[in-house]
């Protein structure tokens, strides 16, 4: 009798982990409670899909136990896997690698048309509600199996399926669940004068302050919108940002909005302009985008129609190289790309995925408490913790 296992979600981690058991001669169920699985990969990537990234180092990774990735890490190779069943790959910059055709359903019919092949069971629209074990077996909904297998994923942006049933199943099984908070997610912020300037994007050096002490510098795209800050420096920072916030500490960004021009650079421009004798709000126009001026003068602390010397001439550098954002928020799980925190660790052998609390029970994916990187790092995990769980299973 082959030995019976149910995954819970079809998503990333989930079809994979169904792919390897079932090329190793197991009987698969998978579960899934949307009406077509992979709905999230659809998503990523802008619909372009950062399948992994050919620069992977454990640092990418968080976590209470970020090490956890190791195994992980040294034993999938993505690009073998993807080209395996078919796909064909091109390399981004810094080392993103996605499908050639840049569309994100190719990698989920590649996905599908393998699970139908190996003859998985898959049971869409059917979202399991219930996870008890029975002796040396499990019951969900109303089949008995051998073998679970929770890949349900997180709670971030919940339109594509996502739950925090995974979390209410580990529970259940005396799992511990590190408090989740979204992570790769835009800023919040209640200055009218920031979100007046929305619509501005540009190449910034950024730095994050919590309780007035320097965190993590980035550089990269900045986006004002019209609640706060967005763009990929911001999702950079925003791990730290919001593991803050939900700790009540306060969260401050510095922005250099220049960081190709050194301070003294930027002040010789700004002298050189104020000869040209032009009402400030015009002087700067030019230097910077004009829905900016307002917010650089008050925090120069000048006025609309200031006098230009020396002394303005060097509040307004400073304003540019120096610009300070106070956040309120993050724009949380309905918007985050993934949740940090989840099912702890050190309860899971990294090996194999499996329970080290009950036996037959595996875990994979981002309801595990890892969470990545923005650049391939989150997918890559969870196909990696797929494939372990899946060959574990495999050898039952
Ligand atoms: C907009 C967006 C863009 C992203 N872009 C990228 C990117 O380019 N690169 C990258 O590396 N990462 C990206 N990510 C993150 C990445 O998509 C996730 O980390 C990854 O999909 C996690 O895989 P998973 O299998 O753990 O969970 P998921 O892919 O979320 O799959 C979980 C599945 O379980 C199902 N499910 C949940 N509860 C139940 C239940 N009780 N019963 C049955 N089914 C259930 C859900 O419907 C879902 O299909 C992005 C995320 C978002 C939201």
């Amino acid at each position: 009798m082959k030995k019976r296992v149910a995954i819970i979600g079809g998503g990333a981690s989930g079809m994979v982990a169904a792919i390897v058991a079932a090329q190793n001669g197991m009987r698969v169920e998978l579960f899934e409670k949307s009406v077509k699985v992979g709905r999230k990969i659809l998503a990523t990537g802008n619909g372009r899909c950062n399948i992994s990234n050919q620069k992977i180092t454990i640092d990418n990774y968080h976590g209470h136990y970020p090490s956890f990735v190791k195994e992980a890490l040294k034993r999938f190779d993505a690009k073998a896997f993807f080209s395996r069943l078919g796909l064909e790959m091109v390399e981004g910059a810094n080392g993103r690698l996605y499908p050639m055709s840049l569309q994100s359903s190719s990698v989920v019919d590649l996905l599908h048309y393998e699970l139908k092949k190996l003859g998985v069971l898959i049971h869409l629209d059917t979202e399991v509600s219930d996870v008890q074990p029975i002796g040396n077996s499990f019951k969900v909904n109303t089949k008995e199996f051998d073998f679970i297998l929770i890949a349900s994923g997180s709670l971030a942006m919940p339109t594509l399926g996502s739950s925090e049933s995974g979390y209410k199943f580990a529970r259940t099984l005396g799992h511990e669940i590190l408090k989740p908070f979204a992570s790769l997610v835009q800023l919040v912020s209640n200055d009218p004068m920031v979100t007046e300037a929305s619509g501005v994007k540009l190449d910034a050096d950024l730095e994050i302050f919590v309780d007035g002490n320097a965190k993590l510098s980035v550089r990269g795209d900045l986006l004002f919108t019209n609640y706060g800050l967005s763009g990929s420096a911001i999702l950079d920072i925003s791990r730290t940002a919001s593991f803050a916030l939900s700790h009540g500490r306060e969260v401050k960004i510095l922005i250099d909005l220049m960081p190709a021009l050194s301070f003294d650079g930027l002040k010789s421009l700004l002298l050189k302009r104020a000869k040209l004798e032009l009402p400030s709000e015009l002087w700067l126009n030019g230097v910077v985008h004009k829905k900016l001026i307002k917010l650089l003068l008050h925090q120069a602390k000048l006025p609309i129609s200031s006098d230009i010397n020396t002394k303005t001439v060097n509040k307004l550098a400073y304003a540019i190289k120096n610009l300070t954002i106070k956040i309120e928020a993050t724009k949380g799980t309905k918007s985050c790309e993934v949740m940090a925190g989840g099912v702890s660790t050190k309860d899971i052998n990294p090996k194999t995925m499996e329970s080290k609390l009950v036996n037959g029970v595996y875990f994979c994916g981002e309801v595990l408490d890892i969470d990545g990187d923005c650049g391939g790092f989150n997918l890559h995990f969870a196909w990696a913790s797929g494939y372990l769980a899946g060959v574990d299973l495999s050898k039952r």
